[in-house]
């Protein structure tokens, strides 16, 4: 059984998908691919050129991102409004997820989310909101991934985790350095399947959502 870690920042590792720094994966291992919103300026249009040609070459790139909006840190929400908007249309084009990055600003998502008719299947990493707002994300196709805030007693994570319908969950380790199993292990204490199930469980959700299949 396949433990996928579906977004994460240590290279190297199977059965995962690697936040690619600009590169593609090698043989036999997975990667995503985008512009961070802490990486945008005036010349993202250039970046994304190179990149968005290297996600349609390529089928090691099973997703797009991380990208999305930052309040805290980032360029000016024009910037970063244009570049998800081009990233969001090329993983509709393509038929895989995007990654979602977001921080303070789940308004501008919503806004997206409202008014576009193409929209790709999201991602948001890292969940660890209030279960209220994820309520309101049900709506349109957006998927949840669960990290190490599962970890902690009585987090948004393990609320909104207990909540979720089945289809719409995923793990991850992000930029932590933890195994991808001890999340697995951490969601099926809170879910009482068992890792296996889990394991499944990502797997199909995975399969479900994207042209790009794992296994
Ligand atoms: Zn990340």
């Amino acid at each position: 059984m396949n433990f996928w870690d579906f977004h994460t920042h240590q290279n190297g590792k199977a059965n995962a998908i690697f936040n690619g720094e600009g590169e593609v994966s090698p043989a036999g291992l997975f990667c995503s691919l985008g512009i961070h919103p802490w990486d945008l300026d005036e010349n993202w249009e250039e970046k994304w050129q190179k990149i968005s040609m290297q996600v349609k070459d390529s089928i090691s790139v099973l997703a797009i991102g991380e990208c999305g909006f930052d309040r805290i840190k980032g360029p000016e929400l024009e910037i970063q409004n244009a570049a998800f908007h081009a990233q969001a249309s090329l993983a509709f084009e393509l038929d895989i997820p995007l990654i979602l990055h977001c921080v303070k600003g789940h308004d501008l998502l919503l806004e997206y989310l409202k008014k576009e008719k193409n929209i790709p299947q999201i991602i948001w990493h890292g969940w660890n909101l209030k279960p209220d707002l994820a309520l309101r994300l049900l709506d349109f196709p957006v998927f949840f991934s669960f990290g190490h805030h599962l970890k902690k007693e009585e987090s948004n994570a393990q609320a909104w985790l207990k909540a979720c319908p089945p289809y719409r969950i995923f793990f991850e380790t992000d930029d932590s350095n933890m195994e991808i199993s001890e999340i697995y292990q951490a969601a099926s204490l809170i879910l009482g399947l068992s890792p296996a199930e889990l394991a499944q469980l990502g797997i199909s959700n995975w399969n479900q959502i994207s042209s790009r299949k794992i296994q």
